[in-house]
């Protein structure tokens, strides 16, 4: 006779309450990190990795009740106007600098809040005045973030002369408003938090991020970072297992059963460093 699956324990949890997208979590990222770390970076010759650009546009018609980001609501045409003449300085201080300029972009990524909540005539005049500082013409990926109730036929349409090749559903974080304005005007770089992974941090961060979609293979870790994963998180695996949260781990995959997956960002805290549990994520 078959084993009877053990039932996964009730956590209470909200939905979207706790949401894994990187890995350090934000809040050790820190400003020492900007002037030690992230703006040498970005003084030196460019990486031989493809260049990507994230653009956020923190406003929203409402607010959502599941959603922790900070969005702006109440925002007026006026103040949106005055935002993406911000983002585009700001982008025009980027482009700039040695790691960056003269770099064709290889991908783009217009996130929020909604991005579908501008206007199209907003939308043209953005795209017009950033590609202006970096061509993406050639980039093989552009992904739009909607809300479907922005929508319009007419948005969509020039949604698709920007070239965009992926429509999404998507939320992000923002500083606050004030913050931001002030740096740009000042013509400085806004950036107030930054890290730097270690080797293993880095390696946990492309396993959970992984392990959102529900599998991992132990021979890509091993073969990258060095590492036997099964050994390296026995315990996790063990306690995931015993809650009913694993499907299989094997030499060929490690993956989550139906109940893991559903809470899976809560279940990732089980590997982060001991550090990084307990604290605020963001
Ligand atoms: S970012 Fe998305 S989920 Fe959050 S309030 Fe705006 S529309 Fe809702």
């Amino acid at each position: 006779m078959a084993e009877a699956t053990p039932a996964a324990p009730v956590v209470e949890t909200e939905v979207g309450s706790y949401f894994v997208a990187n890995y350090p979590p934000f809040s050790v990222w820190n400003r020492e990190a900007v002037d030690r770390d992230a703006l040498p970076a970005l003084h030196t010759a460019p990486a031989a990795v493809p260049l990507g650009l994230y653009l956020h546009i923190p406003f929203c018609r409402k607010r959502c009740h599941f959603c922790y980001f900070r969005v702006y609501t109440q925002k007026n045409a006026q103040e949106v106007a005055e935002y993406l003449d911000l983002l585009v300085s700001e982008w025009e201080i980027y482009g700039h600098l040695p790691a960056i300029a003269g770099r064709p972009l290889g991908f783009v990524y217009f996130g929020g809040g909604t991005p579908s909540f501008l206007s199209t005539a907003q939308l043209e005049g953005l795209v017009e005045r950033l590609a202006a500082v970096a061509p993406w013409s050639k980039a093989e990926e552009i992904t739009f973030e909607c809300e479907p109730g922005t929508l319009t036929e007419g948005k969509l349409s020039a949604i698709r002369r920007m070239g965009v090749t992926r429509l999404s559903l998507g939320v992000e974080n923002f500083d606050t408003w004030e913050t931001y304005g002030g740096a740009i005007g000042r013509g400085e770089i806004p950036l107030a938090r930054a890290y730097r992974p270690s080797h293993e941090e880095r390696m946990i961060r492309e396993l959970v991020l992984q392990l959102k979609r529900g599998s991992i293979r132990p021979a890509y870790f091993k073969e990258k970072y060095e590492v036997d994963l099964r050994k390296r998180f026995e315990a996790q695996l063990s306690s995931l297992a015993a809650d009913g949260y694993l499907g299989e781990a094997n030499d060929d995959v490690v993956a989550l059963s139906r109940e893991g997956l559903l809470r899976v960002d809560v279940l990732l805290r089980r590997f982060f460093l001991p550090e990084h549990t307990g604290i605020r994520y963001t």
